[in-house]
């Protein structure tokens, strides 16, 4: 921070620019009212930063001609496209996401990549920084400095070592260190975040109307997870296995489960079980689509297996909400699509057992289909959460930015 006769002043560049990172676009006059200093202040750290095209007024291609380096008095700055860019890459189970842009938040540019739901971990890294490469490359010159990467990957895994834990699904991510793989190949500061809690985050932004204080948004695929967003921050826990939903037993003398416990929920309501109970009612190969279409068709059989898994997950939730105490649960993934099928019976199991407190005014709700946009959009939110921006723009642009006072 810089200082005047000692004192550290208010309107500092790195002020400035965190200002900019965290609430977007601001007039010079909001700027001064955020910062709590004078308007001379901010005219001066302004003007120096707009000759450093650091910042330039929101609506231009960053090529506008400035009279003198002097900032447009009614125009709103944002922070230039030369401050740096950041970056997103979201591993679903059969596509790969990548997608880039300003350091504010605001999406640049996507790509929709399918992929085999069998590719193997290290393949997918690969596409993914290829075409990242190529984003990049589509950008006007010069090349904006990419100042950190947002990774959801759809494995279990340490998001501060990288290291990919656990079996089954992670199989496919066995022996790749996302942290590593992604630093070494970008040059860039990476933030990892499960892709079950990074769709609870992505969920929760996509919300309207007044926000919940404590959103919970599960997960119902061939895996079962939970995401908690709790005001606004999801919470990860200590290593990033926070909210491993399908692995809560409901009954400890229950099927035998692969993590090697007894009646863990997945045992009852993944696609997985689902889909082996509709085959044999069935006496067909059905896939997952095809089960829940017959479902919502109203075929007795196989309304009755999606409600028990419904009613399973309620079991499985009633823990959680003691735990946690939401006010609005999101139902999401693959098996969402069957809508009150599975949420109906979900729902009265969870409210039979509910504790006055956490059941009053608790939603319950299907989740939103969101878009690659969204999904990146809320990447690059995340990522702010996590690595202090404002430090790094500065420090790339170091020795100029921090001198002015
Ligand atoms: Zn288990």
């Amino acid at each position: 921070m810089s200082t005047r006769r000692g004192i550290p002043t208010r309107g500092t560049p790195f002020e400035v620019v965190r200002a900019l990172l965290e609430k977007g676009g601001m007039h010079r006059a909001e700027l001064a009212r955020h910062l709590q200093t004078s308007r001379a202040t901010i005219t001066n750290t302004v003007t120096s930063l707009l000759e450093q095209g650091m910042v330039e007024p929101a609506g231009t291609d960053g090529t506008l001609e400035l009279s003198e380096g002097k900032a447009p008095l009614k125009e709103k700055l944002v922070l230039a496209r030369r401050a740096g860019i950041i970056g997103a890459v979201i591993h679903q189970d059969d596509s790969t996401i990548v997608g880039i842009g300003e350091l504010d938040g605001r999406v640049i540019a996507t790509r929709y990549m399918e992929c085999s739901p069998d590719s193997r971990g290290r393949e997918r890294v690969d596409t993914a920084v290829v075409a990242l490469h190529e984003l990049l490359d589509e950008l006007p010159a010069p090349p904006p400095r990419l100042h950190g990467l947002h990774v959801a990957p759809n494995t279990l895994m340490n998001r501060h070592t990288g290291e990919v834990l656990g079996g089954g699904a992670s199989s496919k991510w066995h022996g790749v260190n996302l942290r590593r793989e992604y630093e070494e190949a970008l040059g860039t500061a990476v933030v990892l975040e499960n892709i079950a809690r990074h769709s609870a985050y992505a969920q929760y932004r996509a919300l309207t109307g007044p926000a919940p204080r404590n959103v919970l948004h599960v997960s119902l695929s061939f895996g079962i997870a939970l995401g908690q967003v709790l005001d606004g921050r999801i919470i990860s826990g200590a290593h990033g296995g926070a909210g491993e939903l399908g692995h809560v037993s409901i009954d400890g003398n229950g099927p035998i489960c692969p993590c090697s416990n007894r009646g863990c929920l997945v045992r009852y309501a993944s696609a997985e079980e689902i889909l082996g109970e509709c085959r044999i009612v069935t006496g067909t190969d059905l896939t997952l689509d095809e089960a829940i279409d017959l479902a919502l068709g109203g075929d007795d059989r196989v309304v009755s297996i999606f409600s028990r898994a419904g009613a399973a997950v309620g079991m499985a939730l009633n823990a959680a909400c003691n735990l946690l105490d939401p006010d609005l649960i999101l139902i999401g993934g693959r098996l969402a699509r069957a809508g009150d099928i599975i949420i109906d019976p979900l729902r009265d199991a969870l409210f039979r057992s509910a504790l006055p407190l956490f059941g009053h005014g608790l939603r319950i709700e299907q989740a939103a289909q969101l878009t690659d946009q969204d999904l990146v959009g809320a990447s690059l939110r995340a990522m702010r959460l996590d690595l202090d921006l404002a430090a790094a723009v500065l420090a790339a642009h170091e020795p100029a930015a921090v001198t002015v006072a």
